[in-house]
């Protein structure tokens, strides 16, 4: 299916569901709210519908007049779930609604595929324990609720819960040499009912651990970046959604749609709807709560305090925008200066991405406060675009003002590339079966982030080094390997392709020199002049130690941009008493192995490099036997 959606589109094409059995109405007559949506009703009672947007003031009203869909409205989508009821009141305000398909009912109970608050919590906990050198969590605050000493929900039902502390999974090698050269922050869940977001950022937790040493190109982010990942960062909200599904009546029914967190203590908020409704309910928007352009001068928010855009009584009001904004400048300096037209400089380093659902799919560009453009538009919708080629999704600025939002802070305070990210669904609580392909269209997304976190606004014009190759995968030392890669700027400002280098560094090395210091790749073809390359080397392995290499590729264009890394692993074996690889068993070997044997013996830690006894395949203890194995092969040659 593409998703894509052009840029500043206002005009929302109607999009025809293949939903079998279902009559979609035509153009829609003159009395409208009198007609009938469909002969038979379905039995969710809710309809998937589009809705023609003919500028950006019908948005903005629409957002007003289905405050639920505010952010698909601020996002361009084409598709949204109405009742025959609220059908009726769209058309009455003269406005154009095509009935495309039945809707599911909202779920009855909890989807087996979407974990509780409480089981991914644990789940983190767990992971991080069996992963302690590429997992820390950091406590960065703690929710409403547990500033409070815990919550109590209105009378009569009085349901208490204690509140969570915000937690953040710092994932990088803590092992590697470092410095670490780029920082990618990315969480799920600030609007509580948008399930399908923690599922992912979990998600991306698992494939960065899971694959370190096993990916080349997770290995060498893990080794040079720290990506920051937040399940839930807003847990209070979160609890709502779950107590309406609870197992205690009168909590025991459909999930609660919330938005917003639990803060209860403004003015008025014991008068929004309880148990509450969509259109009725307590807590901040936090989405409207941050700093930046807080109460913006072109609107975008509500100062009524059961809407679901309430800004909440002051700037960063909310514990947890106050802990997210001050731990994001923890790890992120303000690069940019305090001017509306003030460009952060192309050397930004940081990047964040703040998830949200559900819509066509769509990637949302700052600003949001205005629909002006901001001063680094060409950057920020360059890597926007360049993100689309993974997944596919549209990109789209505002179609009317949104402010305090927490994408226009992040770059309008620090000066990064920061988006929100609208997945693609069928519903807040998508259903199961759509979930696996959800979280598998972003992954390559949230990976491609991290890897151009170092310098986004320049690596995103930079080519792509793609289908690196390392052949053969495994040689003695000394045999050369054949090296091969496409350069690639098609994506990338469709320059043609200047230079290629590569690096050979180990897993856990420090991150190799400055772009322009690598060792020179050919073009294959001889001349670099096109906009795809293929680039070849040939690289001496000798003097490599035995084990895993990686071999790091980039390319330059003809506007003189280097853009990301990309790796392939080799493995270099040896002689088995050559400890240091350097094709033959000499002097160093046994210096070697008699230091290791002496490590062995000081501080009972095994290498098994050095067992090398019972013909090379090690005994499974490093002993004397070893140190003799390696002393009998001196001045032998391995090739
Ligand atoms: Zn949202």
């Amino acid at each position: 299916m593409n998703r894509k959606t052009l840029l500043g589109t206002l005009l929302l094409a109607t999009i025809l569901l293949a939903t079998p059995g279902l009559a979609a109405a035509g153009p829609a007559p003159e009395n409208e709210a009198e007609t009938p949506v469909a002969d038979v009703q379905p039995p969710s009672g809710r309809y998937y519908v589009t809705i023609d947007i003919s500028s950006g003031q019908d948005a903005a009203d629409l957002a007003q007049l289905l405050p639920d869909w505010d952010e698909s409205f601020e996002a361009g989508s084409s598709t949204i779930i109405l009742t025959a009821a609220e059908i009726a009141r769209v058309r009455s305000q003269g406005y154009t609604v095509t009935v495309v398909g039945d809707a599911p009912a909202v779920p009855d109970a909890w989807p087996a595929c979407y974990s509780h608050l409480s089981d991914l919590n644990s789940w983190l906990q767990g992971f991080a324990a069996a992963h302690p050198t590429m997992i820390d969590l950091i406590d960065y605050g703690d929710s409403w609720c547990k500033t409070q000493g815990g919550c109590t929900s209105p009378a009569p039902q009085n349901w208490s819960w204690p509140g969570d502390d915000l937690i953040v999974a710092r994932i990088t090698n803590e092992l590697a040499d470092g410095p670490k050269t780029g920082r990618f922050f990315v969480d799920g869940g600030i609007h509580a009912r948008e399930i399908p977001t923690p599922e992912l950022a979990k998600a991306f937790i698992e494939l960065l651990v899971n694959g370190y040493g096993v990916d080349p190109n997770v290995t060498w982010l893990l080794d040079e970046r720290e990506v920051y990942v937040v399940l839930s960062s807003n847990p209070d909200g979160r609890r709502m959604v779950e107590l309406g599904a609870g197992t205690e009546p009168p909590y025991s029914g459909n999930p609660w749609y919330w938005r917003k967190n639990s803060n209860y203590s403004v003015a008025g908020s014991l008068a929004c709807a309880w148990p509450p409704t969509s259109g009725s309910q307590f807590g901040i928007d936090m989405n409207r709560n941050h700093v930046f352009k807080w109460e913006g001068p072109n609107g975008g928010y509500s100062d009524y305090v059961c809407a679901q855009t309430f800004r909440g009584p002051s700037p960063a009001s909310e514990p947890e925008i106050q802990a997210y904004e001050d731990f994001v400048r923890s790890i992120i300096p303000d690069q940019r200066g305090p001017g509306d037209n003030d460009p952060a400089p192309a050397d930004v380093t940081g990047f964040l991405i703040n998830l949200h659902n559900y819509t066509d799919g769509v990637i949302l560009v700052p600003w949001g406060w205005t629909t002006a453009n901001s001063p680094n538009n060409a950057q920020l919708e360059a890597i926007a675009y360049k993100m689309s080629t993974y997944n596919s999704y549209g990109v789209q600025h505002a179609l009317y003002p949104v402010s305090g939002n927490t994408r226009d802070w992040a770059y309008g305070e620090l000066g990064i590339p920061a988006y929100v990210i609208e997945l693609y669904g069928d519903d807040f609580f998508s259903n199961c079966n759509l979930l696996p392909g959800i979280i598998s269209n972003m992954l390559p997304v949230l990976k491609y982030a991290a890897t151009i976190s170092d310098r986004p606004y320049m690596r995103v014009y930079g080519p792509d080094a793609r289908s690196v190759a390392a052949s053969p995968t495994s040689v003695a030392s000394g045999a050369p390997v054949n090296l091969t890669a496409q350069i690639n700027d098609t994506q990338n400002g469709n320059q043609p392709v200047a230079a290629a280098e590569y690096f050979v560094v180990r897993p856990g090395d420090a991150p190799p020199g400055d772009p322009g210091t690598g060792t020179p790749m050919a073009a294959a073809d001889g001349t670099f002049n096109s906009t795809i390359e293929n680039v070849v080397a040939t690289v001496a392995t000798t003097g490599l130690g035995r084990g895993t290499h990686l071999a790091m590729v980039r390319g330059l264009d003809s506007g003189g941009n280097w853009g990301p890394f990309s790796a392939q692993s080799f493995e270099v074996t040896c002689f088995f008493a050559d400890i240091n690889c350097s094709s033959q068993v000499d002097v160093t070997d046994i210096m070697l192995a008699a230091e290791a044997l002496q490590s062995y013996w000081t501080n009972g830690v095994y290498d098994p490099i050095f067992d090398l006894n019972n013909g090379g395949a090690g005994d499974g203890a490093f002993d004397l036997l070893d140190v003799q194995t390696v002393a009998a092969n001196f001045g032998v040659t391995t090739r």
